[in-house]
């Protein structure tokens, strides 16, 4: 499962956004949901290198998912 799965998983309505829990790290939005999956966002992540958005549109997608996000799901939302 890689990262854009885990986002898929988390922004879905299986994870209940009730009662989500917020701190703002300085360079990051940490999202703590009500299961315990886990969400960070950094806001200062940069860009992918040595892949072109135009050529490879999915590979620069994924990898600046990679970057940006931090994806820790809980034991009843990682199906793995
Ligand atoms: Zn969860």
């Amino acid at each position: 499962m890689d990262i854009l799965d885990k986002l898929s998983i988390i922004e879905s309505d299986a994870v209940p956004k009730e009662g989500a829990r917020i701190e703002n790290l300085s360079t990051s939005l940490k999202i703590t949901h009500a299961c315990g999956c886990v969400l960070v966002e950094h806001f200062a992540c940069g860009t992918p290198t040595g892949v072109r958005k135009d050529e490879e549109p999915e590979k620069y997608e994924r990898l600046q998912a990679e970057r940006k996000y931090f994806v820790e799901l809980c034991y009843a939302h990682n199906p793995e």
